[in-house]
């Protein structure tokens, strides 16, 4: 947008020069005005009436008190009706005018709105009545050879004090000195006795019309470029107020503005919390989307969509939070029918792509009055179904608040959690299919809370990575890890590489890479003894910076595993795009081993794909015997699931060691420093 304006108010180009034409216009006054440059003037001008009409209030009660003691000190009461008719009359016609313009500008200041003619009309009747009565008495004044400054004054308060478009203050001026100047040319000089203007007088007349006239224009022109600073303030104020309210790329209210809004109808008295209800909505597939049509097309689905939003619940306060995500404060009464007219028209719009609209709700409570709680609970309600076809609107329930509240509690205590050895590692063994022993560990995280009990990953690995804060778990695991690598070696126990697994998000929040490798150093941990694990589902999107983060951790010596493979639908594109040392088969696949005829020849064809691409196999959720004879028959070289053992904290590791349930391989020798 451009931030500059010409003299109209108009946006113009930083070069652009006012022509010849524009500055007549400007300086004669004809120039079109915007309605906020003709409300700038007209407030100026209501202003500038106070002290006007106040100068004449004040002036005619002291004419009006001077003439009264006259009469007194003087006993003039015998001239009263000729005083009455040529003075008194005057007096208090000026004083009623001033007083009435006195009414008027003063409501204008104090906010009360009047009938803006009405008010400007005011102003014209007042100036004239003041020019009409200066010329009046300074007429008379000038006959009896007294001094014309009544004129003069009324003159300068009409013509300096309010301020005229140039052409008007000339038709003013130049009519009242016409008008004067011919009324006292008319009468005979009270000094010669004889009719008409001496030329001194018309000289002084001439140069107080000509300097009186030019300060017309100056005040006129300083007046306006003060109005255009100020018009175009406020548009630049119009320009960032609406940027700071609205959605750039739909044009919808963004989520600062839903807030406050929302925030103010929460604590609103007349606000019946009992029917109203907040909106989660989030386009399931949109990646998908994104991927398969490009982002433009994408945003004009967001486009669309949020026109749809904004027609299916007109008249609520409707936002887009960020990327396919929207909220909507609206009535109860019909919304899920409204949902399911929007899931309908979105279906318009999806092309090849299952777009599926997921809707979470909340109704809040009697006594809510934070509209962030009210939308995190909707947006809960709308995760909870994701990836469930069959689910498109769920209300924020009582099972809900329950996780809710675990969820809550998780983002608040991690760093307790952390401080107070709240996680705690468990590994599982991977074994060789060859030898069956133990040739490595995979270290997974359990929470182990005063307040809920044991907690698995599933419940709290999703919820750090929503809120961003996965890395303190990871950077946790990483240094227990190492810790516990160093008390076996320093006991003189064997220890196998341990795979940890990385969130795509630790890349992003911190240095996990030097994290591990400064923490390996403190606890003298070689290389060769951690792996890491990338899961399949966190390749599907920014390739180009895990790419990179693949390749720094190899060039730091350490192996990467593709966790999950098979998990999702980009798969083969992975093994494309990224190299791994391990490939970790799904569990998935071997769920159907035991009726699934395909499953064999699937596994088979991912072990020796795996082969020709230089990786180490790895099935995980081996719980059979048949499953881990069928995986050794194939050549895949490792097995990992509860066959061998479950995940299980480092003492019943060591237990079982003992015992001879579980062997290490004597591949990995300790390595003393
Ligand atoms: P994952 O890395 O694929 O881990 C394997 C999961 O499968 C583990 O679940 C394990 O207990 C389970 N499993 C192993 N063998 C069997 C089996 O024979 N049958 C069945 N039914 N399940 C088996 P867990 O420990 O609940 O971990 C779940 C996921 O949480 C992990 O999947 C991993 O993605 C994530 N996770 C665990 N620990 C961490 C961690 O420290 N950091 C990060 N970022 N993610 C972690
Ligand atoms: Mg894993
Ligand atoms: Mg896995």
């Amino acid at each position: 947008m451009s931030l500059v304006f010409d003299v109209r108010g108009e946006p113009m180009e930083k070069n652009e020069k006012t022509s010849l034409k524009d500055k007549l216009l400007l300086y004669t006054g004809l120039q079109k005005q915007t309605p906020y440059v003709k409300d700038y003037f007209y407030a100026t001008n209501m202003r500038a009436s106070i002290y006007m009409s106040v100068l004449v209030i004040v002036l005619e009660l002291w004419m009006i008190i001077r003439l009264t003691r006259k009469i007194i000190n003087e006993g003039l009461q015998k001239q009263l009706s000729y005083l009455i008719k040529n003075y008194f009359i005057n007096y208090f016609i000026l004083l009623g005018a001033g007083t009435v313009m006195l009414i008027f500008a003063v409501r204008f200041v104090t906010g009360r709105k009047d009938n803006k003619f009405l008010s400007l009309g005011m102003q014209y009747l007042f100036s004239f009545i003041c020019i009409y009565f200066g010329i009046k008495v300074s007429s008379h004044d000038y006959v009896k050879g007294e001094q014309i400054l009544t004129f003069l004054t009324m003159e300068l308060f009409v013509v300096c004090l309010l301020t005229w478009r140039p052409f008007v203050g000339f038709l003013i001026l130049t009519s009242s000195y016409l008008v004067f100047f011919y009324k006292i040319g008319a009468e005979p000089a009270f000094n010669t006795g004889t009719v008409g203007l001496t030329d001194a007088t018309k000289i002084n007349g001439f140069t107080m019309w000509l300097s009186t006239m030019l300060f017309c224009i100056s005040n006129y022109n300083k007046t306006l470029s003060q109005a255009l600073k100020d018009e175009r303030l406020e548009k630049v104020n119009d320009h960032l107020r609406s940027i700071s309210i609205h959605d750039e790329l739909t044009g919808i209210h963004n989520m600062v503005y839903f807030r406050s809004e929302a925030e103010k109808l929460l604590n609103y008295d007349t606000t019946d919390k009992n029917s109203i209800i907040f909106l989660f909505f989030d386009i399931e597939n949109f990646k998908s989307y994104n991927e398969k049509y490009g982002f433009h097309q994408g945003n004009e689905v967001l486009k669309k969509f949020a026109g749809l939003l904004n027609e299916v619940f007109s008249h609520s306060l409707v936002s887009r939070f960020s990327d396919d995500h929207f909220v909507v404060l609206t009535r109860e009464e019909g919304c899920q029918d409204r949902v399911r007219e929007l899931s309908y028209e979105l279906k318009k719009l999806q092309g090849e792509v299952q777009l599926q609209l997921k809707c979470g709700a909340y109704k809040p409570g009697d006594t809510e009055s934070d509209p962030s709680l009210a939308c995190d609970r909707a947006r809960f309600a709308c995760n909870s179904i994701k990836k469930r076809y069959e689910k498109s609107f769920r209300l924020y329930d009582k099972t809900l608040e329950d996780k809710f509240m675990l969820k809550q509690h998780i983002v608040n205590n991690i760093d307790n959690a952390v401080e107070n050895d709240w996680i705690r590692v468990y590994y599982q063994p991977v074994v060789s299919t060859r030898t069956g022993e133990v040739c490595g560990l995979e270290a997974l995280a359990r929470w182990k809370d005063p307040k809920y009990g044991l907690l698995p990953p599933g419940v709290f690995i999703e919820v750090l990575e929503e809120y961003r804060q996965i890395h303190k778990l990871d950077k946790c695991i990483i240094r227990q890890v190492c810790r516990d690598y160093r008390a076996a070696t320093d006991k003189g126990e064997g220890f196998v590489p341990i795979s940890l697994n990385f969130s795509r998000l630790d890349f992003e929040l911190c240095d996990i890479v030097g994290y591990m490798r400064e923490t390996a150093g403190e606890f003298k941990v070689p290389k060769e003894f951690l792996d890491v694990e990338i899961t399949e589902s966190a390749l599907t999107d920014q390739q180009d910076f895990l790419q990179k983060a693949i390749v720094v951790l190899r060039d730091a010596g350490y192996k990467v595993w593709l966790d999950d493979f098979g998990s999702g639908y980009s798969s083969l594109n992975v093994l494309k795009d990224y190299h791994f040392d391990v490939l970790k088969i799904d569990m998935k696949f071997l769920s159907g081993f035991a009726d699934n005829e395909k499953t064999k020849p699937i596994i088979k064809n991912i072990v020796s794909l795996t082969k020709q691409l230089d990786m180490v196999s790895l099935t995980e959720g081996v719980e059979t015997k048949e499953q881990f004879e069928f995986l050794s028959s194939i050549g895949c070289d490792r097995a990992q699931g509860y066959l061998f053992s479950k995940p299980i904290p480092i003492d019943q590791l060591r237990e079982k060691l003992d015992k001879g349930e579980l062997k290490f391989t004597e591949d990995y020798k300790p390595i003393q420093f």
